[in-house]
């Protein structure tokens, strides 16, 4: 089976080299969607991971052990941008500045390369007009 998780490496846990364990201690592939690393060498990461599910979840215990945050990714952000009325609430939440008012027209602007589909932003919309697409 196939799991999309999103994943935060903390800065002590940065040098692991996630992909190879993952294959060699659990038998997963780990196909790496989107990743960033921040100025302070936090790094995050879309993930999919691939193979038996009791092994993904062994895999996910494990990797939670060694302080890395495990979320479920259920699919990509969509914004409904007829009903968006660029409150800005979502830009608050938001940890990799996917989402930004533009300082010009003070639209909201979804720069999805950035998203980590980590949902934050979803529940903040006053008018639902975030959602994933899964
Ligand atoms: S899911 Fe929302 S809050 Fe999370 S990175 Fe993507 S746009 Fe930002
Ligand atoms: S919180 Fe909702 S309405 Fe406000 S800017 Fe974000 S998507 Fe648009």
């Amino acid at each position: 089976m196939k799991k999309r998780v999103t994943i935060t490496v903390p800065r002590n846990a940065i040098r692991i080299p996630l992909t190879y364990r993952l294959e060699k201690d659990f038998n997963i592939a780990a196909n790496i969607i989107r990743a960033q690393v921040a100025p302070n060498q936090i790094g995050k990461l879309v993930v999919e991971l691939q193979g038996e599910i009791d092994r993904i979840d062994a895999a996910i215990e494990w990797m939670r052990m060694g302080d890395i945050q495990v979320f479920s990714a259920s699919g990509e952000i969509v914004i409904d941008e007829d009903s968006c009325v660029d409150c800005g609430l979502c830009t608050g939440v938001c940890p990799t500045e996917a989402l930004v008012l533009d300082p010009v027209t003070f639209k909201l602007n979804f720069r999805r390369s950035r998203c980590i589909v980590c949902e934050q932003c979803v529940p903040t919309c006053p008018v639902a007009a975030i959602s994933t697409n899964l």
